[in-house]
């Protein structure tokens, strides 16, 4: 099934885990994609080479989503291809630290990231999508976090910035529906990916006994909800945020 042929996402964060696997799964869906990366660009241009070895087409494209700059290039981007139709906003980062010893700096490192950089490209992004009177319609589609629906120990910063996330994604929804833009979020549970390599053996095997479905997520977990979402089998779902955590907080 190509529902989404025609149509050019951007992903950002797509260089690596569930972004990675975001960029794939839209283009299997037929879309053309633009893969943002902050700094590891030959594992981006490595995604790129996959979506085009399976007939797709996609285009590696730098970007800091923390600065104004690096979400103009993104969009750009996407721009000099015609879209964007969809934006997944999925780059983040986390910093943990219990909030006695968490410093103002690592608050709003991952606020600027995760949140202000999830704004900017979305203010970015709507301002073509909201002209455009897309017959079609467009898409975003925000990767937030369990975190940010029910809080996790040493993560006020993270917990934060996805909540504001989840807030901003049924805002925009409100404001954009009339234009036939769509704004939906996904919170994944625990997902392994780089993010969470380093999290103490103790603190997963916890996670494991929480999850309903016995095991962790991996970004296959993810995509296809986003694909969803981003696609007309969704037409008519706006605002909503789709929890895939194997049944955590269920
Ligand atoms: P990851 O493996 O650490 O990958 C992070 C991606 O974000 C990389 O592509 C990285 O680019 C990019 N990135 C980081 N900071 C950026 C910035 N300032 N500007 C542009 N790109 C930036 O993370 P992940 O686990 O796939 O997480 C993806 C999303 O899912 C995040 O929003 C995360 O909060 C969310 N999430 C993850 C989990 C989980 O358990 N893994 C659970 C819930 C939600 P480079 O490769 O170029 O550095």
């Amino acid at each position: 099934m190509s529902e989404l042929a025609g149509r050019v996402a951007l992903v950002t964060g797509a260089s690596r885990g569930i972004g990675a696997e975001i960029a794939r799964e839209l283009a299997r869906g037929g879309a053309r994609v633009v893969v943002g990366f902050r700094s590891q660009r030959e594992a981006a241009e490595a995604v790129v080479a996959e979506i085009a070895a399976a007939g797709g087409e996609a285009w590696a494209v730098q970007g800091d989503v923390a600065t104004a700059p690096g979400c103009r290039a993104l969009v750009d981007a996407a721009l000099a291809q015609g879209g964007p139709h969809v934006l997944v906003n999925n780059a983040g980062i986390t910093d943990d630290r219990l909030t006695l010893q968490m410093t103002d700096e690592q608050f709003t490192r991952v606020l600027d990231t995760n949140t202000t950089g999830t704004f900017r490209m979305s203010r970015m992004a709507l301002e073509h999508m909201f002209r455009s009177r897309d017959p079609l319609g467009s898409a975003i589609v925000n990767v937030v976090s369990v975190s940010g629906l029910k809080g996790n120990r040493g993560q006020a910063n993270y917990a934060a910035s996805k909540a504001a996330v989840l807030a901003m994604t049924r805002v925009m929804a409100q404001e954009m529906g009339r234009r036939k833009v769509r704004v939906n979020a996904v919170a994944p549970g625990f997902v392994e990916t780089d993010m969470v390599a380093d999290v103490d053996p103790r603190v997963t095997e916890e996670a494991l006994r929480m999850i309903p479905l016995r095991r962790l997520g991996h970004p296959t977990d993810v995509a296809p909800a986003v694909r969803f979402l981003a696609g007309p089998g969704a037409a008519w779902i706006t605002g909503q945020c789709l929890v895939i955590d194997g049944g955590m907080t269920a």
